[in-house]
């Protein structure tokens, strides 16, 4: 028995009728490796299928019955394309069989006018089972041997609509029975990201984004190989490239780091959906689609790599409140005092940073602190500073490296650091500094620490 290969393709990946040949391309090129590939709908689609739900929903059924049509032009007209003039028979009345789903869902909904969650799972679900339903068609033209499987009968979840909870257990169990006889090496197995079902059979959604998660869930149930995230970057970066040019993709980084960028906005994968694969110790890659044989990024739980900066991130614009008090220092209860008033006027605190007698934090940049700072000033001075940035230094050997702060220090000589907080994971080092001089201060950061062979 040997261990499959997870490839999973976002909807950017499988957009259209060319993109689906180069995915096809790819997985033929993995085929001794026994794939199972999860696919997500074809890009935007999900957004169109809520949008048309949603129409259905206020009465607007002309609108949604549009919409309709034109997503179901969309993949008709792709599936021409893949393969050639006259369909077969079987994916001519699958088709058919959706559209006329879709459609009475739609008007259902618009009779009710009502949309909930669950409805909105099972219009949704159509993205992913239209995209799967082509591209193994595709496959199988091509000459493949495939296995087109609907994920509902595999990914089992709780029955909370918009965002399901997986059930590992029962997801192992179904994936040994209904998935495992069908890999093999020279075979293919497809299937749908995002989707679930209860027990009972009802569609269920991972929430958005969610064919990841599907594909980490599979991986681990399946002891996989590997799971492979195909997308359209070269996986995930030293920075944001729009800001440092020479951003690189990382080779190797760790889960926590991974988690550590994706707080701060790198958009590349969601931590918790790779998890289960993570926890099962299966690497997982991010790969561009496009460049194959390009560089490309694997998280893995533990990575020790002698590098001290894995990362350069940056998030703003921020707030900065710093609360002094000549009496903090002696009196218990000071800081405890302060966050119940952040929390009653749902104020969210990022970063701390406490001194002898004053303590800074960062909260959004657009929040109103009239009332808060009002009630601090009853036992303390504040004041609030506004369109700043935090930069962070991101890496599993931070802690271990010394010097690292120098040498970041330095590379900012010049510029003004209004806070420092070290995060009490021990891998990410955050420096406050004027919004305006973010950009620069990542250029400076990135040349010192992050490039030749630093
Ligand atoms: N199609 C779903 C979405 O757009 C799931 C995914 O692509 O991962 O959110
Ligand atoms: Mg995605």
């Amino acid at each position: 028995m040997s261990a499959p290969l997870i490839m999973k393709f976002g909807g950017s990946s499988v957009a259209d009728a060319a993109c689906m040949r180069a995915v096809a391309a790819l997985v033929q090129r993995y085929l001794p490796s026994s794939p199972l590939v999860v696919l997500s709908a074809m890009g935007k689609t999900t957004d169109a299928l809520f949008r048309a739900a949603r129409m259905a929903s206020q009465g607007q059924l002309e609108e949604a019955t549009e919409a309709h049509a034109a997503l179901m032009q969309r993949h008709e007209s792709a599936a021409r394309d893949l393969i050639g003039g006259t369909l077969p028979e079987d994916l001519r009345a699958a088709l058919a069989t959706h559209s006329q789903e879709l459609l009475t869902v739609l008007t259902g909904l618009s009779m009710v006018r009502e949309l909930s969650l669950r409805s909105m799972d099972s219009v949704a679900s159509h993205g992913e089972r239209l995209s799967t339903l082509l591209f193994s068609h595709y496959l199988r033209a091509c000459g493949l041997d495939v296995t087109l499987l609907d994920a509902r009968r595999v990914i089992c979840t709780d029955a909370k609509s918009g965002a399901a909870t997986p059930q590992p257990r029962a997801i192992a169990k179904l994936a040994e029975e209904l998935v495992r006889p069908h890999l093999g090496p020279g075979k293919v197995v497809v299937t749908q990201g995002y989707i679930g079902a209860t027990v009972d059979g009802m569609t269920t959604t991972l929430g958005r984004g969610g064919s990841d998660y599907s594909a980490a869930l599979l991986g681990a149930a399946l002891h996989a190989s590997e799971v492979q995230i195909w997308t359209d970057v070269e996986g995930v970066l030293t920075c944001d490239p729009r800001i440092v040019p020479d951003a690189q993709p990382i080779a190797e980084l760790s889960f926590a780091e991974a988690a550590e960028l994706a707080a701060f906005g790198a958009k590349v994968l969601h931590p918790a959906t790779i998890q289960p694969a993570v926890e099962a110790a299966i690497p997982v890659t991010v790969r561009h689609t496009l460049k194959p044989d390009g560089r490309f990024s694997t998280i893995r739980g533990d990575v020790k790599s002698g590098r001290a900066i894995t990362a350069l991130a940056t998030r703003g614009p921020v707030a900065v409140v710093t609360v002094t008090s000549s009496r903090m220092l002696d009196q218990s209860g000071f800081l405890a005092r302060l966050f119940e008033i952040f929390g009653r006027y749902s104020i969210s605190v990022d970063l701390v940073a406490t001194a002898e007698v004053s303590v800074s934090v960062t909260i959004e940049n657009d929040v109103d602190t009239d009332k808060a700072l009002e009630e601090i000033r009853a036992f303390a001075s504040a004041n609030v500073v506004r369109e700043r940035a935090i930069v962070a230094l991101v890496g599993e050997q931070l802690r271990r490296t010394p010097g690292v702060a120098a040498r970041a220090f330095t590379a900012l000589r010049g510029t003004n650091i209004e806070m420092i907080s070290m995060g009490a994971n021990e891998i990410n080092l955050s420096l406050v500094l004027a919004q305006r001089d973010a950009p620069d201060a990542l250029r400076r950061l990135h040349a010192e620490l992050l490039e030749g062979g630093a």
